[in-house]
């Protein structure tokens, strides 16, 4: 059934309501900010409601505050040929930051007349890849900005942007949105094991679904039962671990450190957290406090390590060796 609910590639997602409302309420009255700054943490979906935002003033017939996908306006964009229309962003493959002719290209697309007697829009992202060189040349399009031109940048690490250029734009800030409405939306997506996939994203919901897509959940499964296996003495650390060095010393750590903060919590409340998996109980009540406590530390101390010269293979095995029994 998620298919035929399935929201047009235009519409906002659903806990960018609030969001979405300000901004039509400014577009209603034609008060709309020159220069937006949709800030927010990785994974709320902040391009894509830029995209909605853009989707919704190059269309000639918005229906219910939303681009109607059909019209002149929608085809072209759609296409990728609305002259009014231009996505910056760092070069594919390339340093990540943004280059001094992509900003140069804004300016010049700024300038112009627009082609349909509407708005020009352009999407800046991250805007957060700008050296110094290409934030002066943006702040010269926002401190003088031509009629009917809406830029809208999308940070999540918005401190770092000039304070210059956060002081010329309308910041509108996403926050994760509540827990069930995330579980709805994962669900309604298909996404097995959603509330794992949210753990393991730090409550972000495209993040989640990134995760699960690519075999996060079942892999954190997986590392439940290889440390359950170590610690309750039914496989060797080393065994274990050779089913881990592909993955890699660091993100072993990641998981790992993941796991004790679930297994420490699990101590606290004695309980589980709702949808997280149901093996996360036998080794909580195996492994005393104080011991994954020492765990949590030597992990920390691990993940030290490995940023600096130690073999991969060692520091795999080592982490699963903390979970043997002295
Ligand atoms: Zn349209």
């Amino acid at each position: 059934m998620s298919t035929e609910l399935a929201q047009p590639a235009h519409a906002p997602l659903p806990w960018h309501t609030h969001a979405w409302q300000r901004f039509n309420q400014a577009l209603a009255v034609q008060r709309s900010a020159h220069a937006l700054l949709l800030a927010g943490p990785t994974g709320l979906g902040k391009r894509a409601l830029a995209q909605a935002m853009a989707a919704r003033v190059l269309c000639d017939r918005p229906s219910n505050d939303l681009a109607c996908g059909q019209c002149r306006g929608c085809q072209l964009r759609l296409a990728g040929s609305h002259p009014d229309y231009t996505v910056i962003e760092p070069e594919a493959g390339g340093s990540g930051i943004l280059k001094i002719e992509a900003v140069r290209q804004l300016t010049t697309f700024s300038q112009r007349t627009s082609q349909y007697d509407g708005y020009r829009v352009a999407v800046l992202a991250p805007a957060e890849a700008m050296n110094r060189h290409t934030a002066n040349a943006l702040l010269k399009t926002l401190e003088e900005p031509p009629a009917s031109v809406m830029l809208i940048l999308v940070s999540h690490r918005p401190a770092l942007l000039a304070a210059t250029i956060r002081s010329r734009c309308q910041i509108l800030t996403l926050n994760p949105p509540q827990q069930s409405q995330s579980l709805e939306w994962l669900t309604a997506q298909g996404i097995e094991q959603p509330a794992l996939a949210l753990m393991l994203a730090g409550g972000a919901p495209l993040a989640a679904q990134a995760i699960a897509e690519a075999g996060g959940t079942q892999q954190f499964a997986e590392l439940i039962d290889g440390v359950a296996a170590v610690a309750g003495g039914r496989a060797s650390a080393v065994a274990v671990a050779s089913e881990w060095q592909a993955i890699g010393a660091r993100e072993t750590t990641e998981l790992m450190q993941r796991l004790t903060l679930l297994l420490a919590r699990y101590q606290a409340l004695s309980s589980s957290s709702p949808g997280l998996p149901a093996s996360i109980e036998p080794l909580a009540r195996a492994t005393a406090p104080k011991r994954l406590q020492s765990i949590a530390e030597k992990l920390y101390q691990l993940r030290a390590a490995t940023s600096q010269s130690l073999s991969r293979e060692l520091s795999v095995e080592a982490l699963f060796l903390l979970w043997t029994r002295a």
